[in-house]
């Protein structure tokens, strides 16, 4: 919508539906404009329109494979099963997959206390409540800590009987020596539900050495079971960091500059081609990030432009 609206022939190359992870969020409510609340598939169905109004062309079903950098600022062409696309620039916004839970009554509560991956922004709104982390990994770990800063309690609920295998000594360490915090080994979630304002209220544990269940009270379950990058299709001249999430800017190192500056801050290392949204490291991992990104990039991308012969 943003490049589109600015005057660049635009065409957005999507996988499989539009609207990404938003789109499946059932109430997205910090979003700004939407004092109630949004659904996620109504938000990016709209933002979807405004982009056609604009002109932009949009090619669904057809996964990008691929790209081949242009050399001398010739265009880039962008690969996908359906044939190839030159573009002098390219936006890669192609985001992250979360592992599910797979819990429908835990499901239908996304966004209203049950939260994916946005343990940090949720956390200053959790002062005093007692919260549920599952995920035995350093993202749980860092947001068991981050989150026990403002929490009564915040419990991390793993499968496994205990944190070693999975997680930092150091990040165990400070574990254990916090007081809010605890850990609850082989055990799961396996249930949950709200409370009369809609929101999450309660939640179903399993003790898995035992096959007893639990219920406890709690206002947020953090879920960080695993979030993967989507940028395997790149090519290697695309500097990723060693989970595979995008460098841009000044985060690439300086052998991987085009002169004595770093590139522009959300340029990659391939000069024309830009990042934005969750896929690019250090995002935060929200719709209104991932959304002013875009159009952040565009300006970018036209100061590229100025820059080709
Ligand atoms: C259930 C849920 C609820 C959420 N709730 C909120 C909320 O309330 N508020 C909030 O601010 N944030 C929320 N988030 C986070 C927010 O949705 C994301 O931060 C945001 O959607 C990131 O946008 P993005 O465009 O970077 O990536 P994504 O939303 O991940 O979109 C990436 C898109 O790229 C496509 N793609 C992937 N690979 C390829 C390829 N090779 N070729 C072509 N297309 C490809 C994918 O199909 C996808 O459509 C939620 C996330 C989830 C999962």
């Amino acid at each position: 919508m943003y490049a589109s609206s600015e005057g660049l022939s635009t065409v957005a190359i999507e996988s499989d539906a539009i609207g990404g992870q938003a789109g499946a969020s059932s109430m997205i409510r910090n979003y700004l404009g939407f004092p109630r609340g949004i659904s996620g598939m109504r938000l990016t169905q709209r933002a979807r329109s405004q982009a056609i109004r604009f002109g932009t062309r949009f090619f669904t079903g057809w996964p990008a494979t691929g790209i081949t950098a242009g050399t001398d600022g010739g265009p880039h062409r962008l690969h996908t099963d359906g044939g190839d696309v030159l573009a002098r620039c390219v936006v890669v916004g192609t985001g992250v997959t979360y592992r599910r839970l797979g819990v429908a009554s835990l499901e239908e509560l996304v966004g209203n206390g049950v939260h994916y991956g946005a343990a940090m922004s949720v956390a200053p709104e959790l002062v005093g409540q007692d919260v549920i982390v599952v995920g035995g990994g350093n993202s749980a770990g860092q947001a068991a800590v981050h989150l026990a800063r403002y929490a009564r309690s915040v419990m991390i609920v793993i499968r496994r009987p205990d944190l070693t295998a999975t997680m930092s000594t150091y990040l165990i360490n400070e574990i254990e020596y916090n007081p809010r915090i605890t850990v609850c080994g082989d055990c799961e979630v396996v249930d949950g539900g709200a409370g009369e304002d809609a929101h999450l209220a309660w939640v179903e544990l399993r003790h898995l050495d035992t096959g007893e269940p639990e219920r406890r009270e709690v206002r947020a379950l953090c879920l960080l079971i695993g979030a993967e990058p989507q940028s395997g299709w790149l090519p290697s001249e695309v500097l990723r960091e060693d989970r595979g999430f995008i460098l841009t800017g000044r985060d690439l190192p300086a052998e991987a500059w085009h002169g004595d500056r770093p590139p522009a801050d959300l340029e990659t290392s391939v000069p024309g081609v830009f990042a934005n949204g969750d896929i690019r490291s250090g995002s935060m991992k929200r719709v209104a990030s991932a959304t002013g990104e875009g159009a952040t990039a565009v300006s970018l991308v036209h100061a590229h432009l100025a820059g080709l012969d």
